[in-house]
């Protein structure tokens, strides 16, 4: 069965991302997607409530801990919009899943606006993470009009180490001027900042850094979700790799979208996440903070280190779909294991077809060894 830290996570995502699902959908979804994985032995019944199209795997920063693979960007097709308006033509009428758009860098795209209005013109939420840096005044006007339902910027602490992660002197600034004018024009879209965790920020003393410098550039703030920093060691790569050859030997090695970390030496104390706690219960009257995925100070310690497992569910290939920027489609955002292409199937055919269901029955006996540290957990 599901257990309960699961079920904790999956609480936080779902009130992060509440305006996003009417409450009878998510009810609806909710109960549907528990029969499923309970008796229906990896087929879904209802459709996926939410699909990321990832726009693009190129990117304007080379951030030192980025999670797309040298090999991703390198990948130089792009999502278009005739390719997204095929895929979406194969939807059932009443279907509005929620969409993210995201990268690489989503605002590379350069059909980002006719894709993000043909998304809001079928009546379905929209969804954009982005780093922020391209978001001149001139894009902030064409995205205004429909305004994105949620605008989620990954930093990487305060300016300092943001700027030093990202190899930018000037992108900490540059960005908050951006969110700022972003803010002034789409005062309805929920704007969301990603910290995330890793070892050059996880104190309270970076953390209350990053509000100061964010509010020294004048930027509103509400909602604070933290990131762990989801990567892997190379033996646990290695270990992925010999999992899947032993259980898919007939379906081809997929790709990783994970970063690999070569030294583990790093780990937060328990004296460190309590003052951390501390601070954030302190300031919560203020700003909205969640983690992302729930964990216990124990998990979080261990986390960083090496041989590192979490005893969870991963509920991913059940709501959701991933979108390549090749238009092939993964169940997972990390093992980029083809289950079709928005350029050549339909939803219904990709959606619970056998490839799909061999993943998800294999899932359910427990996680793979890729998946420690993912995001999604
Ligand atoms: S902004 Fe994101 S996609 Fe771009 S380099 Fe940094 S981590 Fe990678
Ligand atoms: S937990 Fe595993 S299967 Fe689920 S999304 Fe993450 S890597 Fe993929």
């Amino acid at each position: 069965m599901i257990n309960n830290q699961t079920i904790r996570s999956l609480i936080n995502t779902i009130q992060v991302f509440r305006s996003f699902f009417p409450l009878k959908t998510i009810i609806k979804e909710s109960l549907l997607f528990l029969f499923s994985y309970k008796f229906t032995k990896g087929s879904s019944l209802s459709l996926p409530p939410a699909i990321t199209f990832l726009l693009t795997k190129r990117c304007n920063l080379t951030c030192s801990f980025c999670f797309i693979d040298q090999k991703g960007k390198s990948l130089t097709s792009e999502l278009s919009l005739n390719d997204i308006k095929k895929f979406v033509s194969t939807f059932p009428p009443k279907y509005k899943p929620g969409i993210f758009l995201c990268g690489g860098e989503p605002l590379l795209n350069k059909e980002l606006i006719p894709i993000f209005n043909f998304f809001k013109e079928q009546g379905m939420k929209v969804g954009i993470i982005t780093n922020g840096l391209l978001l001149n005044i001139d894009l902030i006007k064409d995205l205004s009009t429909a305004s994105p339902d949620i605008m989620i910027f990954s930093f990487m602490g305060p300016e300092k180490i943001h700027n030093q992660i990202t190899k930018n002197p000037n992108s900490f600034k540059t960005i908050a001027a951006n969110i700022k004018n972003y803010q002034e024009n789409c005062p309805s879209s929920k704007v969301i900042y990603h910290y995330i965790l890793h070892r050059f920020n996880f104190s309270a003393e970076n953390i209350d850094q990053f509000i100061t410098d964010c509010l020294e550039q004048k930027l509103k703030i509400k909602n604070i979700r933290f990131l762990y920093l989801s990567f892997l060691t190379e033996s646990e790569l290695k270990e992925q790799e010999s999992f899947w050859q032993k259980n898919f030997p007939d379906l081809p090695s997929p790709n990783y979208n994970i970063y690999l970390q070569t030294d583990n030496n790093f780990a937060p104390s328990e004296k460190e996440l309590d003052i951390i706690f501390d601070y954030l219960k302190q300031n919560s009257n203020h700003y909205n903070f969640t983690f992302k995925p729930f964990l216990s100070k124990k998990d979080i310690i261990s986390w960083y280190l090496t041989d590192f497992t979490l005893n969870r569910n991963c509920l991913f290939p059940w709501a959701s779909l991933q979108v390549n920027a090749d238009g092939k489609v993964f169940a997972c955002q990390n093992i980029e294991f083809p289950i079709g292409s928005i350029k050549t199937d339909s939803l219904k055919q990709i959606w619970n077809n056998n490839n799909l269901i061999r993943f998800r029955q294999k899932l359910k006996k427990g996680l793979f060894p890729g998946c420690a540290r993912c995001c999604k957990l």
